[in-house]
């Protein structure tokens, strides 16, 4: 596949520096979309544990790179998740698994920050799950307008913190 790319935008994928690209490209690519072929269950792996604990947790500023579906470009940013739980907590590196579960996919950065939230609305069972993305576009920055400072800010509200502005404003100000 990436052997007839190189060869239609006009280079030799018979020169030296390019005979092993493809092969290389393909890795990467695997890897990049490795979440299609992850399950949730493998990545949560049991770390879900009983607890009476119902204040927010916040894990601020996990790394997030993700390939944009329109153009196959990265997007790359951070990603900031809160949760209310009910009864179960989730281990915290689990929540970082679960951003990488759906950033290593073909997305648009909406879609994106709704699955996460999604999922661990899901899986813990919370009473509300707040999911907030801010990421650079490289489909932006490098070509198209090339605005090289354009941060785009995507968020989800569920449960609590869709209801009540108070439990919002406590997590975009602990965030901030
Ligand atoms: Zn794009």
């Amino acid at each position: 596949m990436f052997t007839s790319i190189i060869r239609s935008i006009g280079e030799n994928p018979d020169r030296e520096g390019l005979l092993d690209t493809p092969a290389r490209a393909t890795k990467a690519l695997e890897y990049l979309t490795s979440g299609y072929r992850t399950s949730l269950e493998e990545v949560v792996n049991g770390a879900l544990f009983e607890s009476d604990n119902s204040e927010m947790v916040i894990v601020k500023n996990i790394e997030l790179y993700s390939l944009c579906e329109h153009h196959l470009l990265p997007f790359i940013g951070k990603c900031h998740v809160a949760y209310i739980p009910s009864g179960k907590v989730i281990g915290l590196s689990k929540i970082a698994r679960i951003v990488d579960l759906f950033a290593r996919r073909l997305q648009i950065q909406e879609n994106l920050t709704k699955q996460i939230a999604d999922c661990i609305m899901e899986v813990t069972g919370a009473a509300g799950v707040g999911v907030v993305v801010e990421a650079k576009h490289m489909c932006m920055m490098m070509r198209g307008v090339e605005k090289q400072n354009g941060l785009m800010t995507t968020s989800m509200m569920l449960g609590q913190f869709r209801k009540s502005g108070a439990t919002r404003a406590e997590f975009l100000s602990l965030i901030n």
